[in-house]
């Protein structure tokens, strides 16, 4: 950890024993008011590891143009333990985005004493005080999936925080590509092998989104359906990634379309093709082929696991 500082030149990072001080005296627990996720847990699968989705943040960036930098702060400042503040990831990376406008760091610096004060207060709080926090801790499946425990009152226990994470994490995933946008890439693809690069780039965000720690599903069985949709995501990908391109070539920047190729084979009249080539182009398109309906079966069986076991 600490040999951030002497890798990351002209990087203001905080020494390992500053981030150890801030992640303990916040219990390990999101110091957004909002937020308050507990960010450790054992692991599920190995005995001598934890799952942690912690981080320390600084409150004005480590370098210059960074969130929140403030070139009137000095090395020693920018380093000092004041300047830091424990967030889970997903916190963390919402406060920085737009380097940090929405996120001043007078904010910063209130939640991070609204979270001390509210750590005191629950210290040492047991089970039977009304007043103290119940914990409860979500399910978790597979070695990569670091899931989230929720802080929540006492008084609001009627809630299925299982279901309500799942739901929540199969509307965001339908943001990055929905059935619709699926089908109409699909169809694409089968009737003239193009498509358009915006369309296909979606499953490369399906990929993103799934590949972060926090996207899993606790559901066993819908995260089953899930990894095996996403299995069958990368054979079309490198289809369309390796033997496709643009066509025709002068078009928009913006959102193009692209093509198997050699695109002469759809466009009668550029050139003859050889035997060789139009069996190559063939077989191409049959791999896709085959490869679209691997990924449409995963995909719907997904989506079936998901209304079935959510009711939506
Ligand atoms: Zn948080």
């Amino acid at each position: 950890m600490d040999q951030n500082t002497t890798e990351k030149k002209g990087r203001d990072d905080f020494e390992t024993t500053v981030i150890n001080i801030v992640k303990t005296q916040a219990a390990y627990i999101c110091s957004n008011p909002d937020c308050r996720k507990l960010t450790i847990a054992p692991s599920l699968t190995d005995e001598n590891k934890v799952q942690y989705m912690g981080k320390v943040a600084h409150i004005t960036a480590a370098s210059p143009g960074g969130p929140r930098y403030d070139s009137s702060y000095s090395e020693a400042e920018r380093t000092n333990i004041n300047n830091a503040i424990f967030l889970c990831s997903n916190c963390a990376d919402l406060i920085d985005k737009n380097k940090g406008i929405d996120y001043k760091k007078e904010v910063l610096f209130d939640w991070k004493t609204q979270h001390k004060n509210w750590v005191l207060e629950n210290l040492n709080k047991s089970k039977t005080d009304t007043s103290a926090i119940a914990v409860s801790s979500y399910g978790q499946r597979g070695g990569i999936i670091a899931q989230v425990v929720n802080i929540t009152s006492n008084t609001e226990n009627q809630r299925d925080p299982i279901k309500e994470h799942d739901i929540e994490n199969f509307r965001l995933s339908e943001k990055v590509l929905n059935n619709e946008q699926w089908v109409k890439l699909r169809e694409d693809l089968l009737g003239d092998a193009s498509c358009r690069k915006f369309d296909s780039d979606r499953l490369d965000n399906v990929l993103t989104h799934f590949s972060r720690a926090e996207n899993g599903f606790i559901d066993e069985e819908i995260n089953e359906a899930k990894e095996n949709f996403i299995a069958t995501i990368p054979a079309l990908k490198d289809i369309i990634d390796c033997h496709f391109d643009l066509w025709p070539y002068q078009q928009d920047i913006e959102n193009y379309s692209i093509q198997l190729k050699p695109h002469y084979l759809r466009h009668n009249g550029y050139v003859n093709p050889t035997m060789e080539q139009r069996r190559e182009w063939e077989e191409l398109f049959e791999q896709m082929k085959v490869n679209i309906n691997a990924l449409n079966d995963t995909y719907n069986i997904f989506r079936k696991t998901i209304k079935r076991k959510l009711h939506i």
